[in-house]
């Protein structure tokens, strides 16, 4: 069997397409099968609402996108209309919450300081492979070394305080220190936006620093959209892999990893046609590498116990509504509508969410988080017509009664719950488009249908992401990796596990 390809990359979404261009600029000859019609996984209009922008380690591997990107501020609605808008801009931000929350203005600085150093240092690790626990080699223990060294270097009194926070729930800190529950409400959403926690959930800090660490370390900074929308950079990032011969097949869904005496050795389409090559990296989420396309047979029961108790069930719905025109929102300009608006209004608000979510129950009142690109960015329009974009939290994967009983229900609440800030919203809309988790799992092909491709918790991070014993983009199998976003750091448009998970296999070939 003639060997054309060094490497062949499972799936084509923005992970797998920069690692393709770091393995290619290498002059490595790469394949990558994408089961979808096109390229950009979960990264699409269809999902996507903001992202934060690729780090200048990120960027510097890949060559020169041509996007343009514009800094979103983030609006917490308030029924009364006395909506919270912060930037990330330090002046702004005071002048905001000197006029809504004046008790909070100092604290919150405070706490931004302090959570900005706790996100810069967990993001000092994010850019190489986590260091293999128990694995005797001087460049684990040196990791290992860095890795105490940057937690002990922020000082004696943050090492403390990081080391008391680091399990906390969030709603602890902020109910300690904040009076303005629309301010609470705000920062809780962003600690559990993607995740299966409340914020009365032990870790959920841990969700809110990795979001920061991805978002210049800030709160409510470094949150971008794209122009034309995040299609935009995956045509880009695209046609760049292409340019450097990367070969592309779309509609092309990979059945199984061949493998021959615990060596990779190609892959198997759904068709039946077999590529071969002695490298294979998996973009896909954990369950389905090790599940579907390993096969059970080639782990031991240990690892599989593992990966099936491995945490990803999605909770997070998209509705897509087509306008006939730009909703007035109470006390809201209309060019505000581009920006990134909130509906989370208190911390009990979420928690209340949380327990519908916990027992597979719609809440009547969901936590949304909403946009109208199109009014700052015309090629975001559909057909002419404005288009609005609602990510719904805790939107469980499986829900009693069926996603397709409880599609209708789930959308009503949506719209009585938008109607309190935009009293005329249902008479504005000419179409709808509804995706639960289950329609993710299906639609994409991430099991589970997670934001992250995996819970961003404690005990499935760093070294310990996705499991123990895997955690390096390798697996069991020589020659075969991983380097979606079930890999260290995690998921998000950052292109880091992708980058990272190149030069781990640069090493072996
Ligand atoms: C509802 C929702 C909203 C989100 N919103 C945002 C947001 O606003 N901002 C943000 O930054 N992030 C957001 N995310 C997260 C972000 O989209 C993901 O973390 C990111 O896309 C992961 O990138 P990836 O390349 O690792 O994997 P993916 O984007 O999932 O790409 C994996 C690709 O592999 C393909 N594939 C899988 N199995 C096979 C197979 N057997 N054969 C061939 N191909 C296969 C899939 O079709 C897919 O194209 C959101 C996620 C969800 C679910």
């Amino acid at each position: 069997m003639s060997i054309k390809y060094d490497v062949i990359i499972v799936g084509g979404g923005h992970n797998a397409l920069i690692c393709a261009n770091v393995l290619a600029k290498k002059n490595k000859k790469v394949l990558i099968c994408e089961a979808r019609e096109t390229c950009g996984g979960l990264l699409t209009n269809d999902l996507t609402n903001f992202t934060p922008s690729f780090s200048n380690k990120v960027k510097s591997e890949i060559d020169n996108i041509s996007v343009d990107h514009s800094s979103v501020s983030t609006i917490a609605l308030s029924e009364t209309g006395h909506h919270l808008k912060l930037t990330g801009n330090i002046y702004e931000d005071k002048k905001t919450l000197e006029q809504l929350a004046p008790e909070d203005v100092d604290r919150y600085f405070k706490l931004q300081k302090k959570l900005s150093l706790f996100s810069k240092t967990l993001g000092s690790f994010m850019h190489s492979s986590p260091p293999r626990i128990l694995h005797k080699s001087f460049s684990d223990y040196f990791k290992l070394f860095k890795l105490g060294l940057n937690v002990r270097l922020m000082g004696r009194n943050s090492f403390n305080e990081f080391a008391r926070m680091i399990g906390l729930n969030i709603a602890d800190e902020l109910e300690d220190n904040f009076k303005n529950t629309l301010l609470q409400g705000l920062i809780s959403h962003d600690a559990i936006t993607g995740s299966n926690l409340g914020p009365r959930s032990p870790g959920s800090l841990i969700n809110l620093l990795f979001r920061m660490a991805n978002h210049d370390n800030s709160l409510f900074g470094g949150i971008q959209q794209v122009k034309g929308g995040v299609n935009a950079v995956m045509k880009s990032l695209e046609e760049n892999v292409i340019k450097r011969g990367v070969e592309i097949k779309t509609s092309s869904s990979v059945k199984r990893c061949i493998i021959e005496n615990d060596q990779v050795k190609g892959i198997e389409l759904d068709d039946g046609t077999s590529i071969h090559a002695n490298t294979v990296i998996s973009s896909a989420d954990p369950k389905s590498t090790y599940l579907c396309l390993l096969g059970a047979e080639h782990l031991d029961t240990d690892f599989k116990r593992r990966i099936k108790h491995y945490r990803a069930k999605g909770r997070v719905s998209k509705l897509q509504l087509v306008l006939s025109k730009i909703p007035q929102f109470t006390n809201l300009e209309s060019k505000d509508l581009s920006q990134r608006l909130v509906i989370s209004p208190s911390i009990d608000y979420i928690e209340e969410n949380f327990n519908y979510s916990k027992f597979e129950n719609l809440s009547p009142e969901p936590i949304l988080e909403l946009s109208v690109p199109s009014v700052e960015d015309e090629l975001l329009c559909h057909n002419g017509n404005h288009i609005m974009n609602v990510q719904i939290q805790y939107a469980p994967f499986n829900v009693k009664g069926g996603w397709e009983n409880k599609k209708a229900e789930c959308i009503n609440n949506v719209l009585t719950t938008l109607e309190k800030y935009a009293p005329e919203i249902r008479s504005c809309i000419l179409e709808q488009e509804f995706i639960s988790p289950n329609d993710i799992e299906k639609n994409f092909n991430v099991s589970g249908g997670h934001w992250h491709h995996g819970e961003i918790q404690i005990d499935q991070l760093f070294m310990l992401r996705p499991i123990p014993g895997a955690a390096q983009y390798k697996t069991p199998v020589s020659g075969l990796y991983m380097c979606g976003a079930g890999t260290h750091p995690g998921g998000g448009m950052t292109g880091i596990p992708g980058k990272n998970a190149a030069h781990e296999v640069l090493k072996n070939i």
